[in-house]
C-alpha cells in the first residue's frame, strides 16, 4: 500500500494499512512534520519526502492519496492510467470499522459546526463516539488506535472524490455553493456531483439528512438516485417528516418521534446555526438520542473557535473573528447576522468567487472594506460603487489598525475574509490567530 501525502490522514492511513498488515511505503513530495515523522517512526513505516519515486508508487497494488492532492498531479493521472486501486483515507477507513456507525457531514459550509454539535450531543448521551475527519483528526487513525462505536465524520468534497463503499448510517448535507471550483475544472456541478456522492453507497436502511431550502440541492436532488430516507430541514413550512422552524420553534419529526426547541435556547446563535442545530438535532432524533439530552446539548455547546468568535470590545468597537470564513456564501450569513455598521475584513486567495450575492448585504451593513491580501483587485472592482472607503492591507497588523482608525464607537470590526488564507498565512487557524493578536495588542 502507497499513501501520497503525509499529513493527519496520510499518516492516519499508514498507521490503519500497517496494523491491517498491508506492507507500507508513504510518500510526501514536500516537508513532511516533524510530530508525523516521528510517528511513521515509531511505527516502523517506510517514507520519503521532498520526492516521489515513481517506480516503487506504481508497483502499488492500493494508492491512498490525501484529500490535497488533486486529480491534475501527473503521478494520480499515472496511477490512474495504470489502473491501480486509488482510494482516499475515509474510504480505508470505511472498509475496517467494523459494525461502528457512520455520522457523515459534508456541505460548503457549516460542516465543522454541525459535526461538533453532533459530536458533543452524542457526547452528552454519554455514547462511545470520536469526532474525525476534516475537522482535524484522522477517521482511519481512530480505527486503528481508538475504535468506537459512533464515528461523526466531517467530510469534505475531496475525501468524497476517491470513495466507493464508503456508507455512512446517517449522512448531511447542509448546503452547496460555489468553492473550490478550481478543483473542479471550474465546472459547478462537478463540485454538486462530489457532494452528493455522500448518498451514493446509502440503502434503505440509511438516513438522508438535507437543507430544503438551498436551491442547489433542490436543483440537483433528483439527478441521484438517493436509497436512503430523506429527511429534509427547512425554514419555510411545516413538515410532516424532517425539521421545520416555525414561530421561533425548531420543529423535529422522524417516525413517531417529535420534539420542540425554542431558538432562544441555542448556545449557537445566527440564521446559519439555526440550519446547523436543525441538522444536528434531526440526526440525533434519528439515533433514538433522549430528548433532554438533546436539548441539554444544544444548550452547552460552546461554538468553535475563528467562527464568528468574539474576539474584544476595544473603546465599544467590537471586534469578530469569522477567518473560517473562506468562501461568499460563509461571509453572506456572518454579515447577515450583523446588527451594527460593520468594517469588514475581506481578502485572500480568490477560488472563483462571485460576489455578487453579497453586494446587497455589504451596501446595506459594510462602511467600510479592508482588503487583507495580496491581489485586491476583484473585491475593488465588485465593491467600489457600493462602499466609498476600501482599503489595501497585506497583514493581520495593518489591517486591523486601519479597521480600528475608521471605526467609531459601536461599531463591528468583522474578519470574514471570503477567501483561503495562504497568500499572507499559513491557514485559516493562523489568519484568525493573527488578527486576535493584533485586535490585543491595539
Ligand atoms: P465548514 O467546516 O463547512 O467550513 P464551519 O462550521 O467551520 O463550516 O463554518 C464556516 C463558516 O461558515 C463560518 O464562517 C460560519 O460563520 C459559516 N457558517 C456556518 N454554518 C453555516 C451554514 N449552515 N450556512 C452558511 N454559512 C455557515
Amino acid at each position: 500500500m502507497v499513501i501520497l501525502g503525509a499529513g493527519e490522514s496520510g499518516v492516519g492511513a499508514a498507521l490503519l494499512g500497517k496494523l491491517k498488515g498491508f506492507d507500507v511505503f508513504v510518500s510526501d513530495e514536500g516537508t513532511i512534520q516533524s510530530l508525523y515523522k516521528k510517528e511513521l517512526e515509531q511505527h516502523a513505516i517506510e517514507y520519503e519526502e521532498g520526492k516521489h519515486t515513481e517506480e516503487r508508487i506504481l508497483a502499488a497494488d492500493l494508492v491512498v492519496k490525501s484529500p490535497g492532492i488533486g486529480d491534475k498531479n501527473e503521478l494520480v493521472k499515472k496511477i490512474r492510467a495504470k489502473r491501480i486501486e486509488l482510494i482516499s483515507e475515509i474510504e480505508l477507513g470505511y472498509r475496517y470499522k467494523g459494525k461502528s456507525k457512520i455520522i457523515a457531514i459534508t456541505g460548503s459550509n457549516g460542516k465543522s459546526t454541525t459535526t461538533a454539535l453532533i459530536y458533543h450531543i452524542c457526547e452528552t448521551a454519554g455514547l462511545s463516539c470520536a469526532l474525525v475527519g476534516n475537522i482535524g483528526y484522522s477517521f482511519a487513525k481512530q480505527v486503528a488506535e481508538d475504535p468506537k462505536d459512533i464515528y461523526v465524520a466531517e467530510i469534505s468534497s475531496f475525501q468524497l472524490d476517491d470513495v466507493n463503499s464508503f456508507r455512512p448510517d446517517i449522512a448531511i448535507l447542509t448546503n452547496i455553493t460555489e468553492d473550490h471550483l478550481d478543483r473542479y475544472e471550474y465546472k459547478f456541478e462537478n463540485y454538486v456531483k462530489s457532494k452528493f456522492r455522500i448518498t451514493e453507497n446509502q440503502t434503505g436502511e440509511d438516513v438522508f439528512i438535507y437543507n430544503l431550502d438551498d436551491k442547489v440541492i433542490e436543483k440537483y436532488i433528483n439527478q441521484f438516485s438517493i436509497k436512503s430516507n430523506t429527511l429534509p430541514f427547512t425554514m419555510n413550512k411545516p413538515l410532516p417528516q424532517g425539521a421545520y422552524l416555525m414561530n421561533a420553534n425548531v420543529h423535529l419529526k422522524w417516525k413517531l418521534e417529535e420534539m420542540i426547541m425554542n431558538v432562544a435556547d441555542f448556545a449557537i446563535k445566527g440564521k446559519h446555526n439555526r440550519y446547523n442545530t436543525m441538522a444536528a438535532g434531526l440526526t440525533a432524533l434519528v439515533m433514538d438520542i433522549r430528548k433532554e439530552y438533546i436539548r441539554e446539548a444544544v444548550q452547552t455547546f460552546a461554538s468553535l473557535e475563528h467562527r464568528m468568535e468574539p474576539v474584544a470590545t476595544i473603546r465599544g468597537i467590537e471586534f469578530i473573528n469569522d477567518s473560517k470564513a473562506t468562501n461568499v456564501n460563509s461571509t453572506w450569513y456572518a454579515l447577515e447576522s450583523m446588527e451594527k455598521p460593520t468594517i469588514l475584513i475581506l481578502g485572500g486567495v480568490d477560488k472563483g468567487n462571485d460576489y455578487s450575492s453579497i453586494k446587497e448585504l455589504v451596501k446595506e451593513k459594510v462602511k467600510a472594506i479592508i482588503c487583507m491580501g495580496v491581489d485586491n483587485r476583484k473585491i475593488h472592482e465588485a465593491f467600489g460603487n457600493e462602499v466609498e472607503l476600501i482599503v489595501n492591507t497585506n497583514n493581520a497588523k495593518d489591517a486591523v489598525q486601519s479597521a480600528f482608525h475608521f471605526a467609531n464607537k459601536g461599531d463591528v470590526v468583522l474578519l470574514s475574509p471570503a477567501c483561503a488564507s495562504f497568500d499572507l498565512f499559513k491557514n485559516y487557524e493562523d489568519r484568525g490567530n493573527q488578527f486576535k493578536q493584533a485586535v490585543k495588542e491595539l
